[in-house]
């Protein structure tokens, strides 16, 4: 039977770009309040983040050193910064963190979660960098993982496996929710966890396109798509 359930946070509890817009735009009027002249995001910030990721590659799943680089070497370019480019990229990204946790949940996230954790024990486990402590929902959550907590972001099964551990539980005891097809769905299905794709198309035809386990539209939906996988695995063993 499911012991543990995993959950993906971005575009899975929440929809993930108005949080990360509304964060850039605090982090754009805080850097023209504290450093002037510098405008973000500047016109090349594609070429920055690429430059960055060249001399760092491991941080395509480290969000936050990435934006702290970006944000440096931007500081950086204006000469009358420069002696303050640590403190000016400190604010800035604690600013730009705080707001990033401003997220909405989806419907039905908060209740759907609260009923689960009665019976079940909760993880997070994300590529993002949102601090899911700092939410309503964060007491909810027994382990909370990220991709910079263990080296490696998902499709990798680093995450996975570390749940599995912290847990002491078996795959076929453990179910993942995600949006993702590859990244979630597929990542944990290969490991032999159960998987429900929380998506946002049709769910008949979505079945054809990612064989998760169950497919949801809604956080609603989720306790009872437990309980089918439960009755799946009681079945299985008569
Ligand atoms: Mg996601």
């Amino acid at each position: 039977m499911i012991k543990v359930i995993g959950f993906d946070l971005d575009n899975t509890l929440w929809p993930v770009k108005p949080a990360i817009l509304h964060a850039e735009q605090q982090l754009k009027i805080h850097l023209a309040a504290v450093a002037p002249g510098i405008d973000y995001p500047p016109d090349d910030i594609q070429d920055l983040r690429d430059t960055v990721l060249a001399e760092h590659p491991d941080y395509s799943f480290r969000l936050t050193d990435l934006r702290r680089a970006i944000l440096h070497r931007l500081v950086q370019r204006e000469p009358k910064h420069h002696d303050q480019a640590e403190d000016v990229v400190d604010r800035a990204m604690k600013v730009f963190l705080k707001a990033r946790n401003h997220v909405t949940l989806y419907s039905g996230a908060e209740a759907a979660l609260r009923t689960l954790s009665q019976t079940y024990a909760l993880c997070t486990l994300t590529n993002g960098n949102a601090d899911v402590g700092q939410l309503s929902i964060g007491g909810f959550f027994q382990l909370k993982l990220s991709a910079e907590d263990v080296g490696a972001p998902k499709p990798k099964p680093d995450l996975f496996l570390a749940a599995l551990a912290h847990f002491q539980c078996q795959p076929e005891e453990m179910v993942y929710v995600g949006d993702d097809p590859i990244l979630d769905v597929d990542a944990a299905s290969k490991l032999g966890i159960h998987t429900i794709w929380k998506t946002t198309i049709d769910a008949r035809s979505a079945a054809d396109v990612v064989p998760a386990s169950e497919i949801i539209v809604d956080l609603t939906a989720l306790p009872s798509a437990i309980a089918r996988i439960n009755d799946r695995i009681s079945t299985e063993r008569e």
